[in-house]
């Protein structure tokens, strides 16, 4: 492990079992200066650290670099994180509807149980990711790169995949209704999903 590796420390706060931010005592449910925080955040360099929970809605974060970085449980809803780092990046549960990942790489990031609705992904790098149970209505994967992704159980109701390469990619079981596959290319494991009205 590298120097920079994030210390999962505790929180500060008496009987907490969350972990401490990187650069903070406190997790984000008991951080003091979450502004200031938020504000001092090097969204250029944020390798590794961990931001659990954290409110980032709406934010810049073009070009962001969180490469394995801790954002399970964040708010990203409405963030523009086009061309942003986020390989391996722990992405579960977080909230990033409407958020805009065009061009973003998320290979082998983590988003299961993610809310990805109206999220814009094309041109994106998402092989290998895991995107079990995610709910993602409307998404678009216009262009994406979806090599081996794991949407397994995942809700993608109306999405669009048009000139995506699904090859390998696991749909097992996921809701596609209404979704469009127009131009995708590739082999993709349809087993068991509901691809009732899907267009191809
Ligand atoms: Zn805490």
């Amino acid at each position: 492990m590298s120097s920079m590796h994030y210390a999962e420390a505790p929180c500060a706060e008496n009987g907490c079992v969350w972990s401490a931010l990187t650069g903070a005592s406190r997790c984000w449910a008991h951080i003091e200066e979450p502004k200031e925080f938020v504000g001092a955040l090097d969204i250029k360099n944020a390798v590794r650290a961990w931001l659990a929970g954290i409110d980032l809605s709406g934010r810049d974060l073009r070009g962001a670099n969180f490469v394995e970085a801790r954002l399970s449980g964040a708010n990203l809803a409405g963030a523009d994180l086009s061309g942003a780092d986020l390989r391996r990046c722990f992405l579960d549960g977080a909230n990033l509807h409407g958020a805009r990942l065009t061009g973003a790489n998320l290979e082998m990031a983590v988003l299961g149980g993610a809310d990805l609705s109206d999220a814009d992904f094309e041109n994106a790098n998402v092989q290998r990711a895991n995107l079990v149970g995610a709910r993602g209505p409307r998404a678009r994967f216009v262009h994406a790169n979806l090599y081996y992704a794991r949407p397994g159980n995942a809700d993608f109701r109306d999405a669009v995949f048009d000139h995506a390469h699904i090859e390998r990619t696991i749909f097992r079981r996921a809701n596609l209704a209404g979704a469009s596959f127009v131009g995708s290319s590739g082999n993709a494991n349809f087993e068991n999903a509901n691809v009732q009205g899907v267009r191809r």
